[in-house]
């Protein structure tokens, strides 16, 4: 494997070997991404251009085959100063595997915009002045005609060091949690672009279009709401359950939900979108009032619609059109925007903007991408908004990061997968929501989560190292260990058993967690209070007892504690 050592000041570009052991202990993508993030000074602030923005890919990537075409990145957060990771579909991963260069060590601080160039004869840096102030669109138009190949960028939200920018891929795709595209602007970094031409080997091709085939017929048989709906169907259960965040954390299920399910947005979709090589094509490209957004995924229809209280269909597409050119991680803009809501409805904030105001849902993105007004406050989060707006409203986030779209009371599983997250209140650091929602675990008792949890966090580590897409990694439905054992074997000639990628996943998983420890940050992280309140879900009342919270705790940390020894 190799690695492109980049630094920004310098405007020096170093091409290096990854030791060999690293492919055996840690596999790639975010295995290795993050042993290398402790390369960054201790405690160094997240806009600090020692700040690292490690790119990665892993073994698998690029193969011919549904989910292969993933691209991690790995730095320090800007929103919860830990450990900050994020990754991206689309056609990225599969374009960089081509280039023969496995990693991007992105540090230091351009003195004027520029962007990064990876071909596979070179990396170069080139000046972006003709760049910097477009949105992410205009920029990925712009380099696709002048340099070809695939794009990464940030739009005006990471020039302006949104804490919660993201960056964005083919308009739709995003790198989007945790402030990658806030790191990218801090170093003057507008976009990469990749382009590579390379042979991808496989060492077993017959074997893998054995797999491939298989995997066709589970994705046709299990996958069928996923290809026709796309994420939106996961809706239909979480409001349901009560799991469905709605009105800031009040409720667990929305009364207009009818106006936003996911056949209300089928009615939009002009057609279907696929990352490289994948036969789900969960991303739908809706048209709406002359403009065409990928989208809304479930996380986006959940932050602007039922947690905003907004039943306007249109204007959650708006919303998240607007979040991917700026570049803003819709989760979080959901969340800051509901949380404002909150605090107008309570009489806090000298600015209105009522719950269900879709018009006001637009203008505060207008205001966050670029720091105008009470923009310039929100940009930064929940955790610190709440703290300079002086409210009396609960800034709901685990470690800075806000909660995706499963509220933990109705589904125990989330609520220690929130907790123990390295990256703050996540949902795809365990997908403990799956097995909850599937009743692989009683998703209100605290039995058997914690066996569940760690299960998940060290497999998706192990997914997200090769690195895989998860929608198709989902145990009872998708590939688990087994298969991944398989298909390892299959793409590298290596062998590699369940027990050693379990081993391999643990190990991952302790590093982040090591490296959270290091910048000062918690092992296990409690709850808001919010979340040990009664949830009203229609005529019911929800509740998670912090007794059952912390039993869940006590038993997940017995089983890290087993393996580490
Ligand atoms: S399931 Fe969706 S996100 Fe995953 S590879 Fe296929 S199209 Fe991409």
């Amino acid at each position: 494997m190799k690695i492109a050592r980049i630094d920004l000041t310098k405007q020096s570009v170093k091409l290096l070997g990854v030791p060999k052991r690293w492919e055996e202990e840690y596999l790639g993508g975010k295995g290795i991404a993050t042993k290398l993030l402790f390369e960054i000074p201790p405690k160094v602030y997240p806009f600090h251009p020692a700040n690292a923005i490690i790119f990665g890919i892993g073994p698998i990537t690029g193969v011919p085959l549904p989910g292969s075409s993933r691209m991690t990145a790995v730095f320090k957060s800007p929103l919860t100063f830990g450990y900050g990771e994020s990754q991206c579909g689309g056609f990225i991963g599969y374009e960089m595997r081509k280039t023969g260069i496995d990693f991007l060590y992105i540090t230091g601080k351009a003195k004027k915009p520029v962007y990064i160039v990876v071909n596979e004869q070179s990396v170069e840096i080139k000046d972006a002045g003709h760049l910097w102030g477009k949105d992410a669109f205009e920029v990925e138009e712009i380099l696709k005609k002048d340099e070809g190949g695939e794009v990464i960028s940030i739009g005006q939200a990471g020039e302006n060091l949104v804490r919660f920018a993201c960056a964005t891929h083919r308009k739709g795709r995003q790198f989007g949690r945790c402030g990658v595209g806030a790191v990218m602007g801090s170093k003057r970094l507008k976009a990469i672009v990749i382009k590579g031409n390379k042979e991808i080997e496989v060492i077993d091709p017959d074997g893998l279009k054995e797999f491939r085939k298989r995997m066709h017929e589970n994705i046709v048989s299990k996958l069928r709401s996923l290809r026709e709906y796309g994420t939106p169907a996961i809706s239909l259960v979480t409001n349901e359950v009560g799991a469905l965040p709605t009105k800031y954390w009040q409720e667990g299920s929305f009364g207009e939900f009818e106006k936003i399910s996911p056949d209300v947005f089928n009615r939009y979709i002009k057609r279907h979108s696929s990352c490289y090589a994948c036969s789900v094509a969960c991303g739908k490209i809706r048209a709406v009032n002359g403009i065409e957004v990928e989208g809304p995924e479930y996380e986006t229809l959940y932050a602007f619609g039922s947690l905003c209280y907004n039943s306007d269909p249109e204007s959650i597409m708006k919303a998240n059109e607007l979040c991917d050119r700026y570049g803003l991680d819709t989760i979080t803009t959901g969340n800051v925007v509901a949380f404002y809501m909150a605090c107008s409805e309570a009489g806090e904030v000298k600015e209105k903007v009522n719950f269900g105001d879709s018009e006001g849902i637009l203008d505060l993105i207008e205001k966050i991408a670029f720091r105008e007004g009470i923009g310039d406050v929100l940009a930064e989060g929940t955790r610190i908004a709440a703290e300079k707006l002086n409210v009396s409203i609960e800034p709901v986030h685990v470690r800075g990061l806000e909660p995706a779209g499963y509220d933990p009371r109705a589904l125990y599983g989330m609520a220690l997968g929130y907790a123990t997250s390295q990256r703050g209140a996540c949902h795809l650091r365990s997908c403990a929501y799956r097995a909850n929602l599937a009743g692989l675990a009683d998703p209100q008792s605290p039995e058997g989560q914690a066996e569940i949890v760690k299960d998940y966090e060290d497999f998706y580590c192990v997914i997200d190292s090769l690195v895989f897409c998860r929608f198709l990694c989902v145990p009872a439905i998708g590939l688990y260990w087994e298969d991944i054992s398989e298909l390892y074997k299959i793409v590298t000639g290596k062998e590699i058993s369940v027990e050693k990628l379990k081993e391999i996943g643990a190990k991952i998983w302790n590093m982040t967690q090591e490296f959270n420890l290091r910048e000062g940050l918690t092992d296990v992280e409690t709850l808001p209070s919010t979340f040990f309140k009664p949830l009203r879900h229609r005529n019911l009342e929800i509740t998670l007892k912090k007794e059952d919270f912390e039993k869940m705790v006590q038993e997940y940390k017995k089983l890290r504690s087993k393996i580490s020894g």
